[in-house]
């Protein structure tokens, strides 16, 4: 019989990396924390609904990349291929932002898009995400992108450049849609298919193409700056004001759009010098039409992901720490058969007393278990001798020194030394 794989674009992360990802993971719990984002943990999967009204029905996203399903019940179920929609829509249900309340949010775990499978792009991938839910002013957008920066910072991540830009509001955004329009329709020959298409339905897209052709035209096409109204311009230009008090750079960029239609105001996305072509690390913004979108009340919001793949891809490529490799400090080896009960009882007495230790369970020899016990601080060798006198003998691993302990005695002995 022929051995199952895993699905293209999904793949295993295995002890070799998992560590890895346990360091990001942690450093962005801290992170949040520091910042006062509270941990949530949202399902999976959701109504279908949920990501065709939130995200959007013209967006890549809901057109051709969800995984979505029919399920026993007759329901439409999709596979969360994002997490804000989901936060905002356990927020309006959980009434987490009743009577003017705001709540900051983070969590992390795996999105599903159904995307040519690349470096630095999968169908099963993993954000971390942030949610700033209930505020409506700038200092909030500029607490969430420093909120990213500084996480990156103290993953170490070098040569990251922000990119920032405002896409108005259901105020100003129809006129520049207008303009854009009337723009990419005196330059229809120039555009790829896909944009011909946008054109109709979502021209603001266009801007972001990676076709050439296409990146040459928009280059040209109408600044949002000079269609924005005059609350989307205070808000951006106190955005950036925020950003350099906190002594931010970043560049503006008309053509940045991002995928996501409910996107309002802020829209920022940080790049990487060292990922080729799958560049972003994070992408975020302000989506203060989201919620009435889902069927909630006005609740603005502004927030990020940060795509957890790609950040260890670049971490690895740019030599960051990931700190120590966690281990347990004891082995405990048994000399001999009649000694791997009393190790065993031995391993558990450490652990109860908070120290981490590990032995043998698969019958190896002494020698196969001082190697085993190889990277860690201490080995607690019983044999005979041992046994018959209620001691432990406690070898140093680092300096070789050895002395005989009384069995009952070793925990604090250990405790004391780690
Ligand atoms: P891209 O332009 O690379 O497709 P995006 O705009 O679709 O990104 P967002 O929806 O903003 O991405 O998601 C935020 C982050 O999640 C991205 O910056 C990226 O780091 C990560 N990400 C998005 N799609 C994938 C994927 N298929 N595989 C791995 N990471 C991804
Ligand atoms: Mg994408």
């Amino acid at each position: 019989m022929t051995a199952i794989t895993a699905p293209r674009g999904t793949r295993d992360i295995l002890p070799a990396e998992s560590w890895k990802w346990s360091y990001i993971i942690s450093t962005a719990s801290r992170t949040m924390r520091d910042f006062g984002f509270s941990e949530i943990h949202l399902p999976i999967f959701e109504h279908t609904e949920l990501f065709s009204r939130g995200v959007g029905e013209t967006t890549d996203i809901v057109e051709k990349e969800m995984y979505t399903f029919t399920d026993r019940g007759g329901r439409s179920i999709t596979l969360r291929p994002e997490a804000t929609a989901g936060v905002m829509r356990a927020a309006i249900e959980n009434n987490l932002c009743a009577q003017g309340a705001s709540a900051k949010l983070w969590s992390w775990g795996p999105m599903f898009r159904h995307e040519r499978p690349q470096k630095g792009r999968y169908r099963q991938f993993y954000q971390i995400d942030a949610e700033c839910l209930g505020i409506a002013g700038p200092m909030a957008d500029v607490e969430v992108i420093a909120l990213s920066l500084e996480l990156f910072r103290r993953l170490g991540l070098k040569n990251l450049e922000v990119v920032i830009n405002s896409v108005g509001c259901e105020k100003c955004r129809p006129v520049y849609r207008q303009k854009l329009v009337e723009y990419f329709s005196s330059h229809k020959s120039e555009l790829c298919g896909t944009c011909l298409d946008r054109l109709g339905r979502n021209p603001l897209r266009i801007l972001d193409c990676k076709n050439e052709s296409c990146g040459h035209v928009a280059d040209g096409a109408p600044d949002i700056f000079d269609s924005l109204c005059d609350e989307c311009r205070e808000h951006f230009a106190e955005v950036r004001a925020g950003l350099e008090r906190l002594g931010f750079t970043y560049t503006v960029s008309k053509r940045l759009v991002r995928g996501l239609d409910y996107y309002t105001k802020t829209a920022y996305e940080i790049l990487s010098g060292d990922l080729g072509a799958q560049n972003a690390v994070a992408g975020g913004g302000r989506y203060d039409n989201l919620s009435s979108a889902i069927g909630g009340g006005k609740i603005p919001g502004v927030g990020f992901a940060c795509g957890l793949d790609r950040v260890a891809l670049v971490m690895e490529e740019q030599g960051c720490s990931f700190g120590e490799r966690p281990g347990v400090a004891v082995y405990c080896v048994a000399m001999d058969d009649e000694s791997r009960g009393t190790v065993q009882a031995l391993t558990h007495s450490l652990r109860m007393a908070g120290i981490s230790a590990e032995c043998d369970t698969a019958g190896r020899g002494f020698k196969a278990q001082m190697r085993a016990a190889g990277s860690c601080r201490f080995a607690c060798i019983v044999g005979a001798d041992e046994r018959a006198g209620g001691t432990v003998a406690v070898k140093n691993l680092a300096d070789g020194s050895q002395v005989s302990v009384k069995a009952c005695d070793v925990a604090g002995y250990i405790g004391g030394k780690l």
